[in-house]
């Protein structure tokens, strides 16, 4: 994994809040999230289960910030979370690769997950910008993704979500409401 690659941590956390409920609601769901990276294995319990939850808020929080506009107070949230969980740098050569850099070898589960993700938002961030940080404008969906396109345009979390969004938007603009509905008002352009 390179560094900004740990950004997905992020992403992949907040994301397991939905609509249709919360995909973080038992050890089971955790222990399957925590198959994301290999620096992520351990023994998990109920403490752990809460901490990633709050873990989940904070992050939550940083891309809500973004989505409001308010860069400042987005990179205050991401800086508490850098401070509360350290990173561990340890080089590593394991499995026949080259050597590489793993961020968070040691501390609980929910410290070495937050130090990860922490650092990922971070590095990306500061290389393309807090504005990549967003969420997805197809209602109900909630996710938030990091928008890797060219041109800082992307509005929608998937391809399903743009299908199920791009005709409603059309429908709107035709009925001559002014830019279009509700939260794409301005944005995207
Ligand atoms: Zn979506």
């Amino acid at each position: 994994m390179d560094l900004a690659s740990y950004a997905e941590l992020a992403v992949r956390l907040v994301n397991t809040r939905t609509p249709e409920g919360d995909r973080l609601s038992d050890l089971d769901q955790l222990r399957e999230l925590l198959t994301l990276g290999p620096h992520l294995s351990g023994r998990v319990g109920r403490p752990d289960l809460e901490a990633m939850h709050q873990l989940r808020a904070d992050l939550h929080a940083i891309f809500e910030a973004v989505d409001a506009g308010d860069e400042g107070a987005a990179a205050e949230g991401l800086n508490a979370l850098l401070l509360q969980h350290p990173v561990h740098p340890q080089i590593s050569g394991h499995d026949g690769h080259r050597w590489h850099l793993h961020i968070s070898e040691s501390g609980s589960v929910p410290d070495r997950y937050a130090a990860g993700a922490a650092m990922g938002l971070a590095v990306y961030v500061s290389a393309e910008g807090l504005d990549r940080l967003a969420i997805c404008r197809s209602a109900p969906c909630q996710n938030v993704f990091i928008d890797t396109s060219s041109n800082r345009s992307r509005r929608y979390c998937s391809d399903g979500c743009a299908g199920r969004a791009e005709p409603a938007m059309h429908a709107g603009s035709q009925a001559g409401v002014p830019g279009g509905p509700s939260r794409s008002d301005g944005l995207g352009q």
